[in-house]
């Protein structure tokens, strides 16, 4: 029996975590793996794809409306290829801690029996610039291990991945957690690809995939679905097949060396520069 591997998503909110991770999930399914995806945003839209839009109930509201004795298949629904898929949810807007879901989603789930042998990968799509409380949750605990983080070329994306580094270290003492690369998605930055790769090894990791930016993506998503599903001879859905096979072929982690932020403006204005180099030769 394959070991299950446990990998949480984290990055920047609106970087793309929810579509890469259900694409990639898709991927994996097409290689032949068992996959969950656990969504831990309590916008609660990290398995819509997958669902084919279903509004998934989430954990802390069936709890809420139906008490704590249900049954696993209230809050596990099958998606795509078999696909299961949990969505955390979160309180009531301005009550209480949004990381509450997580940490109740991932207690239900263990003591109900989700975790089943057959199970290859387990997907935690964690929302978050900073690597906090229940947001800490997965890997705090050592539930996910394994951690990739989803960035592009913009400041901000790489600001937010380098405080998640900074999260991730923290518990890479007691929680064994380690990061296994950057995920680029890409916005179409100048010189994006040589930027992350730059910025991946001065945080002690790789760029383990660069996704390009395509609008199939919106197309999909309109449909509800992920891209391989709508689109599976598109080159974007063949990108999201070489991600997967990333993922599965990757045995490279290693505890995140996070940078100063002087550090990391140095690297932006490195890679800045270059383009007032091409445009005047300087
Ligand atoms: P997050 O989960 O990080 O908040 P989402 O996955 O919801 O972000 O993505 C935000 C938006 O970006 C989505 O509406 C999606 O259509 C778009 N998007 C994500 N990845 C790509 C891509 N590679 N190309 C084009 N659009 C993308
Ligand atoms: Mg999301």
């Amino acid at each position: 029996m394959a070991e299950l591997r446990q990998i949480a998503i984290y990055g920047k909110g609106g970087i793309g975590k929810s579509t890469t991770t259900q694409n990639l999930t898709a991927g994996l399914v097409k290689a032949g793996k068992k996959v969950m995806v656990v969504g831990c945003d309590p916008k609660a839209d990290s398995t819509r794809l997958l669902l084919g839009g279903l509004a998934q109930k989430t954990v802390l509201d069936t709890l809420r409306e139906e008490g704590e004795d249900i049954d696993l298949e209230r809050i596990v629904k099958t998606g795509y290829g078999g696909t299961r898929c949990v969505e955390s949810g979160g309180p009531e807007s301005g009550v209480g801690c949004a990381g509450r879901g997580i940490i109740t989603s991932i207690g239900l789930l263990e003591s109900k029996g989700a975790y089943t042998d057959d199970l290859d990968y387990v997907f935690y799509d964690v929302l978050g610039d900073v690597v906090c409380g229940g947001f800490a949750m997965p890997i705090r605990e050592g539930k996910a291990k394994e951690i990739y983080i989803v960035a592009s070329g913009e400041m901000m994306a790489l600001y937010a991945a380098n405080n998640i580094a900074k999260g991730i270290k923290r518990y890479a003492g007691t929680g064994g957690v380690r990061i296994g690369g950057i995920i680029c998605n890409s916005r179409n930055v100048d010189h994006e690809r040589d930027l992350l790769r730059a910025f991946s090894k001065e945080l002690g990791t790789k760029l383990l995939y660069f996704v390009p930016r395509d609008n199939i993506v919106q197309h999909a998503e309109i449909h509800k679905k992920t891209v391989i599903e709508y689109a599976p001879d598109s080159n974007q859905a063949k990108e999201y097949e070489n991600l997967a096979q990333a993922v599965i072929e990757n045995r490279d982690f290693t505890i995140p060396t996070p940078m100063t932020q002087d550090r990391l403006e140095e690297i932006l204005v490195e890679y800045g520069l270059m383009d007032l180099a091409d445009d005047y030769k300087i």
